[in-house]
């Protein structure tokens, strides 16, 4: 068993920035990286389902998210942060030090004196064929993020909630012209959001239409989708798909010892102090609204910070 003052779970921007903060503040940070279960499930998190980056400061020719993450590893490693590819299956955070197990066996693997949550989110996805293929290849989950290489296109955003309407009204400044793509006949979004949608000229909408297939060998070269009414299926014909139907924070370790947000997320005080001494939450698990790398590694940097105050308080 090895003790830690600071464990970090989770390896995106924010784990990683903490880890490069709490290794320099001489901590010795463990970080628990995770390990790749499927395409959208890897070390590096989101970022590393991302071409090109043009966005985070310091980086003026673009850099694509892998080696953004690969950097900011290796950054972290340069300043003795113990970096291993592994997940943790279970967290207890019911007693000090924390204890966190990495295999089923009885005894945990690691205790630590504080813990830094920064295991990020997931955008929720179609599940369709050509879906996971041509992620990254045209179709993306972040308009923010990717909508400027989508200029003078044509675009499908999917999702009837704020999301999709965000993110179509982002597009318009970019593509030729925007379809929000609906299963149903009315928004979930709010009133706000909506009427600002209809009012754009750009934005048309595909009502009842449920997405069937991503079409195109290397990149998006269209949507199949059905009328849920007609049960007619048709192509609209765009080169860009963004996916908005939600996200889910990654709280399976924690949600039954914590304080959440009404949508799941974990509750952040000041800074990055949770319902737990001791535990901090970092980058997308705490943050539903900005979701950028640069604010998460903002978070990931605001974490290490508080987790190494709240040690010298505790006299650790
Ligand atoms: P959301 O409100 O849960 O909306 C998700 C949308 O995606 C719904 O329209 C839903 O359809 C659709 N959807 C879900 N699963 C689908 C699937 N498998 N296939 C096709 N469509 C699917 O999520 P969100 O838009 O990400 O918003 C999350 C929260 O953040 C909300 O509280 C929202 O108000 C807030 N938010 C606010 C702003 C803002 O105010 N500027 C911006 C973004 C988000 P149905 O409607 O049929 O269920």
């Amino acid at each position: 068993m090895t003790h830690t003052r600071v464990l970090i779970v989770g390896s995106g921007p924010a784990g990683l920035t903490a880890a490069i903060y709490a290794g320099r503040a001489q901590l010795n940070p463990i970080v628990i990286e995770g390990e790749p279960s499927s395409t959208t499930d890897q070390p590096g998190g989101q970022l590393m389902l991302t071409t090109d980056i043009e966005n985070f400061p310091g980086f003026p020719e673009a850099l694509t998210g892998p080696e953004l993450m690969a950097r900011m590893r290796a950054q972290a490693e340069r300043f003795g942060a113990d970096l291993r590819v592994t997940k943790v299956q279970k967290l207890d955070t019911t007693s000090h030090p924390f204890r966190a197990w990495l295999t089923d066996d009885v005894e945990p693997s690691i205790t630590a004196d504080t813990v830094i949550l920064a295991t990020g989110a997931k955008s929720l996805m179609m599940n369709v064929p050509g879906e996971e293929r041509l992620l990254s290849h045209g179709l993306s989950t972040c308009a923010t993020c990717d909508g400027f290489f989508f200029r003078g296109q044509e675009i499908a955003v999917v999702g009837g909630g704020d999301s999709a309407m965000e993110e179509a009204l982002f597009l318009t400044r970019f593509a030729s012209g925007v379809t929000i793509v609906h299963r149903r006949d009315s928004l979930r979004a709010s009133k706000i959001m909506q009427e600002r949608a209809f009012a754009n000229e750009k934005i048309r909408f595909a009502w009842n239409s449920q997405a069937l297939e991503v079409l195109g060998e290397d990149r998006v070269a269209g949507l199949r989708v059905r009328d849920t009414v007609s049960g007619e299926e048709r192509v609209l014909n765009v080169t860009g798909i963004f996916v908005a139907i939600g996200h889910v924070p990654n709280t399976t370790l924690v949600k039954d010892q914590m304080d959440l947000e009404d949508n799941g997320y974990v509750r952040t005080g000041l800074g990055s102090f949770t319902s737990i001494d001791g535990l901090f939450a970092a980058g997308d698990v705490q943050d539903h609204v900005y979701r950028q790398a640069i604010t998460s590694a903002g978070s990931g940097c605001i974490a290490a910070i508080d987790a190494e105050r709240w040690l010298e308080a505790q006299g650790l």
